[in-house]
């Protein structure tokens, strides 16, 4: 019997100055209306594993690009929680954009489980063209690269499963090559979504975000998630203020900074 995972949703930085009209494929009715946004890493952790789920981005990036507020390290939060890690030993990238990946370097120990077609979409010919190169830290993907050197990354083909209890699933949609994460839990099973629904609007109202590689499957990850999520509630968006305020907090010190999702 695989023991059942907590999981938290720890929040490391916040953008207020966000609107509507930001995150809605082709815009929304009322475009101005202020929506802030929430930067998360994901934890699940069981009394036999730990999975770390994405990496987040640094302070330095997060003050290069400006209207940024960069609350905490990820990783003092993880520690609070009992996860020092430089010992975990699974780090998930959803996907590879700017916001996900930044960490990965304070993770030493971990393998890193990267679906192998957004690893060669982000090292390949387009990842510098107009938008993309905005997308993600040209910095992150080297360092990246040097590690697939040093045999530390798996390059992945479709699902998989990291430890008994939580497995990946590649949906795309958002990315070439863009997977979620699902984590057994006493609740039931929790599909970490990741940026496959930036907000709980994003699935609930069946509006896909507006940074799109391939719209089709957008809708298909919706479907997916749904099918993969024993409940709605626990479907865990990618950047929503709200999972703060739907979840309690992780321990009383990590209020607003983290938030304990089963
Ligand atoms: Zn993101």
């Amino acid at each position: 019997m695989t023991q059942p995972f907590a999981v938290y949703a720890i929040r490391y930085a916040h953008r207020e100055a966000s609107l509507r009209g930001e995150h809605f494929y082709r815009g929304d009715a009322r475009p101005n209306e202020p929506y802030p946004i929430d930067y998360f890493v994901w934890a699940a952790v069981s009394a036999e594993a730990t999975v770390v789920v994405d990496a987040g981005f640094t302070p330095e990036t997060a003050k290069r690009r400006g209207n940024r507020d960069y609350l905490r390290s990820p990783m003092d939060t993880l520690r609070e929680l009992g996860v020092e890690a430089r010992t975990v030993e699974h780090l998930v990238l959803t996907h590879l954009h700017y916001d996900h990946v930044g960490h990965v370097r304070d993770f030493p120990a971990a393998q890193v489980l990267v679906q192998r077609s957004e690893y060669e979409f982000w090292t390949g010919p387009f990842a510098m063209r107009g938008e993309y190169g905005r997308l993600h830290e040209p910095p992150d993907m080297t360092y990246l690269r040097e590690q697939v050197g040093r045999g530390r990354v798996r390059l992945i083909d479709g699902d998989f499963t990291v430890v008994p209890g939580v497995t990946l699933h590649l949906l795309g949609g958002h990315t070439h090559g863009l997977q979620v994460v699902r984590v057994t839990t006493a609740a039931g099973h929790v599909v970490l979504a990741s940026d496959a629904s930036h907000f709980y609007e994003n699935i609930g109202a069946d509006r896909p975000y507006s940074i799109v590689d391939h719209l089709p499957s957008m809708y298909r990850a919706f479907d997916r998630i749904r099918e993969l999520a024993d409940a709605e509630n626990l479907i865990i968006p990618g950047h929503d203020p709200l999972v703060l305020n739907r979840f309690p907090a992780a321990a009383p010190a990590l209020a607003g900074l983290a938030a304990r999702v089963a």
